[in-house]
């Protein structure tokens, strides 16, 4: 054969090589040195922050600051249930995987969308009312062959990457009788799928666990808070820890200091970095009612990821009480620290504070405010401890008090990015305060009740003065922060306060997806709009980045859900459209064009108001109990409930009582007698009655102009 001949043979193997990749599902051969190789390779995703720095910058320019007005669609899939999207897709060899409401996963063809398999793990829909907010996921690991998923009900299951057929799945859970619930997304590292859990709001003790990746065989659990101290300590860091706590009971309660979110590992130091949660209960003098910091909420830990050793801690809250977990995004980086080169991790969580750790040693490098903040007024650099002002131990006074941030915090988890080779950050920043305050009378009630979470919600909603000013202060930014420089670099503000992850890349841009429905690309340097596009939905999850076959593409998930309905309406809401789970991806010069979701039924005139005021008053009691979490605390469901259907109306009890389970809503026939649904349906009338008055004039459905 001539040499001509050979190159043809040669190129006509490696095109049906491409040709393969863009039909079929691949081996996923994932491994270390292919996530380490991806901090300057933008072709795949390969990790849930991409690398295990955690930065979410793409190395990839071919969409930039130049040319990304030519975004077109490239493909959408609509997931199966309507919930919220939180994950962010996992791109390997040309095929995602990403995850969809009630941890289903699914397999597509990254380039064309084509799907290759779904994965339904058939969680028991009733698990939601585990759940504090609703059945998310943020999405899947890829490792050797396998993809690896938490379930929303405990258990941790690995599916054959080819085929999305289970290989091995185990319960993580070590208490079912407790409120575990799994939303966050594995991490694999040495060969071990690490693993925690959510549910510090219900009463549960948190802890990470680590399974050989091929076998599923537990390797190690380290738990973050200690057991009842008249058992065996399972570890030395336990034994430090419980001499932080107080009293007889927190054992009782569960502690909290869930891992549910982030982690980060450094190869070159062998450190694996986690995020530990809020306390459970929130109140600090009825889980510990001697104070103490109690050790290790609200703290990074690093571990040894081969035996989960406690290597070092930096508590940010002590005593936490805020709901402030130290679960937000860990970014690995260097950075010069006063002229020296530090290896330092950076986090952006609740607190109010950007917090920049030496990732060797744990010491506190710096923490400055980037938003309003009332809880502390700074931290002590020599001793790494906040300095809290007098209305934080809001459980000292017992006085129902108004503090920033909120329990939705000044950043909450959605994925932050970060620029290499500016030293900027991208996150949204939220503007919120709210009402704490402690029930000194409550008792751990166990199953899911809420007042395991030991406060006067009530209290909490009432204040009519402190809630209008938490109203008027309400709002948020994209902000990019220069962490060299300590400061805001810029700022976009916000139709709506809430925002999505941001994905930052070299082509000097930075998407984020706005709460009001827009995807947006801004210039990373200046923070200039340059494109967006409107999803008719909402992006709280992390917008991802990868390339096959030559071509850069952008990707996010679509879906209104998670912690934020409640409190906050969305762009879809608002402009009258329904809220479909979907996974929209674009190119340049893409053709396609996102579809508009189906409208929701036009706001109706709520059923005439009869009830006594007594009744109305007990109805806030229990909706601010039973319901807010989901539906908004005491503000009568921003979400959806003053727009209820008339059919709604006539058969709210059977609603309550029975759930509408594959809508993600349990039943609450144990928590709510028939007399108490009635008071709540009676205070919803109320409010959409006052609500329509203050409307009156004001046009109910948005025109088709309008949207
Ligand atoms: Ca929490």
């Amino acid at each position: 054969m001539r040499m001509n001949a050979w190159i043809s043979l040669a190129v006509a193997v490696l095109a049906w090589g491409a040709a393969a990749a863009a039909i079929g599902a691949r081996p996923a051969d994932v491994d270390a040195a292919r996530i380490r190789r991806a901090e300057t390779d933008g072709r795949d995703w390969p990790s849930h922050g991409r690398t295990y720095s955690e930065q979410r910058y793409s190395p990839l320019t071919q969409i930039n600051d130049g040319n990304v007005a030519r975004l077109g669609l490239a493909w959408t899939q609509t997931l199966d249930y309507e919930r919220g999207v939180e994950t962010t897709p996992i791109v390997v060899d040309g095929v995602m995987y990403a995850t969809g409401p009630w941890s289903l996963v699914y397999a597509f063809a990254a380039d064309t969308g084509k799907p290759l398999w779904k994965f339904d793990p058939q969680v028991d829909r009733e698990r939601s009312i585990r759940a504090c907010c609703g059945p998310v996921n943020r999405g899947v690991a890829v490792w050797q062959g396998k993809v690896y998923v938490g379930a929303l009900d405990g258990r941790l299951i690995a599916l054959d990457a080819r085929d999305g057929k289970p290989v091995w799945s185990v319960q993580t859970f070590i208490d079912l009788t407790r409120s575990y619930t799994i939303t966050g997304a594995p991490r694999v590292v040495k060969g071990k799928v690490l693993i925690g859990n959510g549910g510090a709001e219900l009463g549960v003790r948190g802890y990470v666990s680590a399974y050989d990746a091929g076998s599923g065989k537990l390797k190690w659990r380290f738990f973050t808070v200690p057991g009842d101290p008249g058992k065996p300590f399972e570890s030395p860091a336990m034994a430090m820890a419980a001499k932080t706590w107080s009293g007889d009971q927190w054992w009782t309660w569960g502690g909290g200091g869930t891992v549910w979110d982030a982690m980060s590992y450094d190869p070159e130091l062998d450190l694996l970095y986690i995020g530990v949660g809020n306390g459970s209960p929130w109140s600090r003098n009825k889980r510990s009612p001697g104070g103490g910091d109690n050790l290790f909420l609200s703290s990074v830990v690093a571990l040894r990821p081969d035996s989960g050793e406690y290597v070092w801690h930096f508590q940010l809250a002590p005593g936490e009480q805020w709901d402030y977990p130290a679960t937000a995004q860990m970014v690995l980086a260097d950075l010069p620290v006063d002229g020296v080169r530090r290896k330092v991790l950076i986090q952006v969580p609740k607190h109010g504070f950007v917090y920049v750790l030496d990732r060797k040693t744990g010491k506190l490098l710096s923490a400055d405010k980037f938003t309003k903040v009332t809880w502390a007024t700074g931290y002590d650099l020599k001793t790494g401890r906040p300095q809290e002002t007098e209305e934080a131990d809001y459980t000292r006074t017992g006085k129902p008090t108004l503090l920033y941030p909120s329990m939705l915090g000044g950043h909450n988890w959605n994925p932050i990015a970060y620029n290499p080779n500016t030293g900027l950050a991208y996150f949204g920043e939220l503007q919120a305060g709210a009402i704490y305050a402690v029930d000194n009378n409550a008792t751990f009630r166990g199953g899911n009740s809420r007042f395991n979470m030991a406060q006067n919600f009530p209290a909490m909603v009432g204040a009519p003065e402190l809630q209008a000013q938490i109203e008027r202060e309400r709002r948020g930014s994209l902000m990019a922060w220069d962490v060299r420089a300590k400061k805001v670099a810029w700022q976009v503000e916000q139709k709506l306060p809430i925002s999505g992850g941001t994905l930052a890349t070299a082509g000097n841009l930075v998407f984020q997806g706005a709460a009001d429905g827009r995807l947006v690309a801004y210039a990373a340097d200046s923070g200039k709009v340059l494109w967006e596009i409107t999803t008719y939905g909402s992006m709280p999850g992390g917008t991802v980045t990868y390339s096959v076959r030559g071509q850069q593409y952008v990707a996010v998930g679509i879906g209104w859900g998670g912690a934020f309905p409640g409190m906050f309406a969305d762009g879809a809401v608002l402009a009258g459209y329904t809220n479909p789970s979907r996974i929209a991806v674009w190119r340049l010069d893409g053709q396609g064009k996102l579809p508009p979701p189906a409208l929701r039924q036009a706001k109706v005139a709520p059923p005439p108001m009869t009830a006594p005021i007594e009744r109305v008053m007990l109805g806030v009691t229990l909706f601010a109990t039973h319901c807010g979490f989901c539906h908004g605390p005491g503000f009568g469901g921003k979400q959806d409930l003053d727009t209820m259907a008339p059919d709604i109306h006539e058969n709210f009890s059977a609603v309550v009582l029975g759930g509408r389970v594959n809508a993600g809503m349990p039943s609450f026939h144990e928590q709510l007698k028939a007399d108490d649904v009635q008071a709540i349906h009676d205070f919803l009338i109320m409010q959409a009655t006052m609500r329509k008055a203050k409307e009156a004039g004001v046009p109910q459905q948005a025109t088709e102009a309008q949207r």
